[in-house]
C-alpha cells in the first residue's frame, strides 16, 4: 500500500519538523527555552501530525483509534496541557499513548499531568538510563532558576511498556514505528517513523 513516510525524533526530529514548517526553531531548542508550553504554538505539519514548538517541541500523531503524544513537557502543568490538546485533536475519544524521546526532564517529567489510563511506552535502554541517571538531572534542573517553578510536581515515572529495538503502533489510519537505533544525544534516544495510508 502506498503511503507517506516521515521521521522525527527529539534533537534529530526537531530539525526535521522545523524544516517542515520552514522555521529555525530547532536551533532554539539547543539551548534552554521557556519550559511553559503554549497551545498557541500548535501547528499541523502533516496529515496526521501536529507539533507544539517550544521547550521541547512536542508532537501529536492522531489516528482514528489512538493519539500518540511524543514527550511530556516539564512538570505536570505542561503534561496536563498536552493531554488537553491531545484530547481536542482526537475528538473521537481515542486511546491516549505517550512516548518520550529521551529521559531528560523537559521531555519526560510531565507524565503526571496526563490522565489515568494513558499508556506510556519507551525503549528499555531509555528506561534503564532514566533509572540510573534521572535523579542527577532532576536535581540539576531543580537548581536552575528558570526550571524551578516547573519542578514542584515534576517526576520521572516508569513506563507501562518497554521495547528493545522497535515497536509498531497502529493508531488507526496512521502507523507509528518507534525505533531505538543506539546511543545519540542520550543512550536511550528514540526515533519515530510514521506511515499514513495515502
Ligand atoms: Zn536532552
Amino acid at each position: 500500500m502506498a503511503g507517506r513516510t516521515s521521521t522525527f525524533a527529539g534533537a534529530i526530529g526537531a530539525a526535521v519538523l522545523a524544516a517542515a514548517i520552514g522555521g529555525g526553531a530547532a536551533l532554539a531548542q539547543q539551548g534552554f527555552g521557556d519550559p511553559k508550553l503554549s497551545e498557541a504554538n500548535l501547528k499541523q505539519v502533516a496529515a496526521h501530525t501536529y507539533v507544539i514548538m517550544g521547550f521541547p517541541n512536542v508532537a501529536f500523531i492522531v489516528g482514528d483509534k489512538a493519539v500518540l503524544v511524543v514527550d511530556t513537557g516539564l512538570g505536570d502543568s505542561n503534561g496536563a496541557l498536552l493531554a488537553k490538546v491531545a484530547h481536542k485533536l482526537g475528538y473521537k475519544g481515542q486511546k491516549l499513548i505517550l512516548t518520550t524521546t529521551h529521559f531528560h526532564p523537559e521531555h519526560a517529567a510531565g507524565q503526571g499531568g496526563f490522565p489515568a489510563g494513558v499508556q506510556v511506552i519507551r525503549p528499555r535502554v531509555q528506561q534503564e538510563e532514566m533509572d540510573q541517571d534521572g535523579k542527577a538531572i532532576m536535581d540539576a534542573f531543580a537548581r536552575a532558576e528558570a526550571m524551578k517553578p516547573f519542578m514542584q510536581d515534576a517526576a520521572l515515572v516508569k513506563a507501562d511498556t518497554l521495547f528493545d529495538r522497535e515497536r509498531d503502533l497502529d493508531l488507526g489510519g496512521v502507523r507509528a514505528r518507534l525505533l531505538w537505533y543506539g546511543a545519540a544525544h542520550t543512550r536511550g534516544m528514540l526515533m519515530q517513523l510514521l506511515r499514513s495510508r495515502g
